[in-house]
């Protein structure tokens, strides 16, 4: 159980489909394996991973649109999953609408901030919670970043895998400038990676030389075995325990808890 607050991480690409949703449903996964008590919060529309965490759409009273916009607290919402130690604040298609109804919100960057701040989740005794942000810079990922200590960018070994990502640095600097002193970048991880691809090797080189340590030494790999647990509302380290895709999200886990431990002192 945690002592301090939980470390709040927005998973986060304006670009669709570069595994935001996979990343953290896995890295998740892995870190409630090493006995770290996780909390997801849903915050795509599409509710995919609460769709891959086993919460069925029919089966979403209290959802993240209600931690937004109607102050239900945080401890009402979450879910057990299947794994010990993950819990989930399930998503769906009201958060569509929250984007718009925010506009009009005095607080309208904070409502997640605020929402995460109480006794109540100190209470939950959380010791990270990961936000799987939608495919877009709108205000339900500022709001996300804005409660942030950190921001995870998952990056596709593709040809364009840059593009667009100096726009996220941009939007960080920025909520570092006013509303979040504290966000800083957790660190890009290449996603989809596949070693026979000549090309991936290419990306993986350029992105590391522009982004240096802000590259994880782990890599993704392209793991068909990532893409088939959801269907079973599992995280592929329960589904299929020793794929390439398990190995792979347990070691990204093992990276991150180490730079965390050397952060804190520990
Ligand atoms: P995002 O949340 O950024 O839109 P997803 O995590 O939903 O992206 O991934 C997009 C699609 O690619 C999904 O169908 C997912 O199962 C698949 N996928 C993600 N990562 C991998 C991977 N490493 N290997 C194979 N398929 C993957
Ligand atoms: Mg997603």
């Amino acid at each position: 159980m945690a002592t301090k607050p939980p470390k709040i991480i927005s998973v986060a690409n304006q670009k669709g489909g570069v595994g935001k949703t996979t990343t953290t449903i896995n890295l998740g996964a892995s870190l409630a394996a090493k006995g770290m008590k996780v909390a997801i919060i849903d915050l795509d529309p599409q509710g995919n991973a609460s769709t891959g965490l086993g919460v069925d759409h029919s089966d979403r009273q209290k959802t993240t649109y209600d931690l937004l916009l109607n102050e239900t607290p945080l401890s009402e919402i979450l879910r057990e999953t299947a794994v010990p130690g993950l819990l989930i604040s399930p998503a769906n298609s009201d958060l569509s609408s929250a984007d718009i109804e925010l506009v009009s919100t005095a607080r309208r960057i904070f409502l997640i901030n605020d929402a995460l701040a109480g006794p109540d989740v100190d209470a939950l005794g959380l010791d990270y919670i990961l936000i799987d942000c939608p495919p877009s810079l709108n205000l339900l990922t500022l709001n996300a970043m804005v409660a942030s200590d950190s921001v995870l960018v998952p990056l596709q070994a593709e040809f364009f895998a840059l593009e667009g990502l100096s726009q996220l640095m941009l939007s960080i600097r920025e909520i570092r400038e006013t509303a979040n002193k504290r966000l800083r970048m957790e660190g890009v991880v290449l996603t989809m990676y596949d070693r026979r691809n000549n090309l991936c090797h290419q990306v993986e080189l350029d992105v590391r030389e522009n982004l240096r340590e802000l590259v994880f030494k782990t890599m993704i790999p392209r793991n068909v075995r990532l893409s088939e647990a959801p269907s079973y509302g599992l995280p592929v380290i329960n589904y299929d325990p020793s794929s390439l895709g398990a190995v792979a999200y347990k070691s990204l886990a093992t990276e991150i808890l180490k730079r965390h431990r050397l952060q804190d002192g520990a």
